[in-house]
């Protein structure tokens, strides 16, 4: 929708050049011409309220684009380990590395490997985060970790994992955990995952697998390393200049310093004092701040940063748009609020209308 003029938009939402026209007056924009491009925001807006669904896309021609780290997420079975995990992984991250692990949790953390590369992982595994995002659009995980707890062995969930990193098209990395128990039969695991249809490496497929005890913290720099690896081969890029597209992957409200939102970066650049809508709301980024929690001027592809001056609290999986004035952002957040609104009354009718008929 970028630099769509009137006349296309109307074109594309199948509405005529008048409406259109009447819409943009109300929210306070003047059209000197048809052809005229619109800004992103405005076209978005305008399809808004015509009911038609907008997908802002990024082109990144021409822009530079630059090898970034990838982004985690820790899948499987209940009690396999995956907490254990994220909190030994979390052990070797910048900020406990940095500020001796006494560190505020802000959902997201970053491992430096000696090379120099780096790892982000998300910090809320389980699945209902991964498909809510999923949902919402918010493609923010590049490598599910897939942890089968090796005395147990591939349960419903573990294969829930599977189907989800499936369907998204995210590769596994497989870590076998609880290797330290004498129940432990990774070979066991691996006949399993392979019955189950996983490609493991060992068999002539491209699935990594890293035997692993979170609690003994065995296996990890394996593991960091065939995380490394999976990227490597994915060839992660992001564009670094321009406008940031961005995600919201946790959320909380701080008495002090107000909504705050933990987003990572999917590309271009997010600076401070950006005028942003984050899903529905909307707010001037006062501050942002890094994994240690220092203030920063901005937030970079796949840098976890927390973001404060929002106006109200944003949900995991919203988009973080960057518009050009506070007036815009609050129009669009309007906007947005506005068919959300309808989009429940609407889910409400229907749910009354299935129960009339259920009643029958
Ligand atoms: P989650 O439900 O997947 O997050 O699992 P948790 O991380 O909460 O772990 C469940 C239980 O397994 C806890 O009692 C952990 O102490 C234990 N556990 C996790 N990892 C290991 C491990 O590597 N070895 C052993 N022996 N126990 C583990
Ligand atoms: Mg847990």
């Amino acid at each position: 929708f970028e630099g769509m003029t009137i006349v296309e938009l109307a074109k594309r939402t199948g509405e005529s050049i008048r409406v259109l026209q009447d819409i943009l007056v109300n929210v306070g924009e003047k059209v000197d011409s048809e052809f005229d491009p619109l800004s992103i925001d405005v076209a978005e807006l305008v399809a808004m309220e015509v009911g038609v669904n907008v997908r802002r896309l990024h082109s990144n021609e021409g822009a530079k684009v630059l090898v970034r780290p990838a982004v985690v997420t820790v899948m499987g079975h209940v009690d396999h380990g995956k907490t254990s995990l994220l909190d030994a992984l979390r052990e070797t991250s910048v900020a406990a590395k940095e500020a001796g692990g006494i560190t505020q949790h802000i959902g997201a953390f970053v491992v430096s490997m000696p090379s120099g590369a780096s790892i982000t992982f998300l910090d809320t595994p389980g699945h209902a985060a991964f498909s809510a995002m999923r949902a919402r659009g918010a493609a923010v995980t590049d490598i599910v970790v897939l942890v089968v707890a090796a005395d147990d062995g591939v349960m419903p969930q573990t294969l829930e994992a599977m189907a989800h990193a499936k369907a998204a098209g995210v590769p596994i990395v497989v870590a076998i955990n609880k290797c330290d128990k004498p129940a432990a039969d990774p070979e066991r695991v691996r006949l399993q995952l392979a019955s189950e249809g996983l490609p493991l490496e060992e068999m002539g497929g491209d699935v990594q697998v890293v035997e692993v005890s979170a609690v003994n913290k065995l296996g990890l720099d394996k593991l960091e390393e065939c995380l490394l690896l999976q990227a490597e081969l994915m060839d992660l890029k992001a564009r670094i200049d321009g406008p940031a597209q961005a995600y919201v992957v946790e959320a909380r409200l701080d008495r002090g310093r107000g909504p705050l939102a933990t987003a990572i970066v999917k590309a271009g650049t997010l600076l401070c004092g950006q005028h942003v809508v984050v899903g529905s709301e909307w707010g001037r980024i006062r501050a942002i701040r890094d994994v240690v929690g220092k203030l920063t001027e901005r937030g970079i592809p796949a840098m976890p940063v927390e973001i404060e001056g929002l106006r109200g609290l944003p949900m995991a999986g919203d988009d973080i748009v960057v518009v050009d004035s506070e007036e815009r952002a609050r129009m669009l957040s309007a906007g947005r609020k506005k068919k959300h609104e309808k989009n429940r009354l609407m889910k409400v009718d229907e749910e009354k209308i299935d129960t009339l008929d259920s009643s029958e």
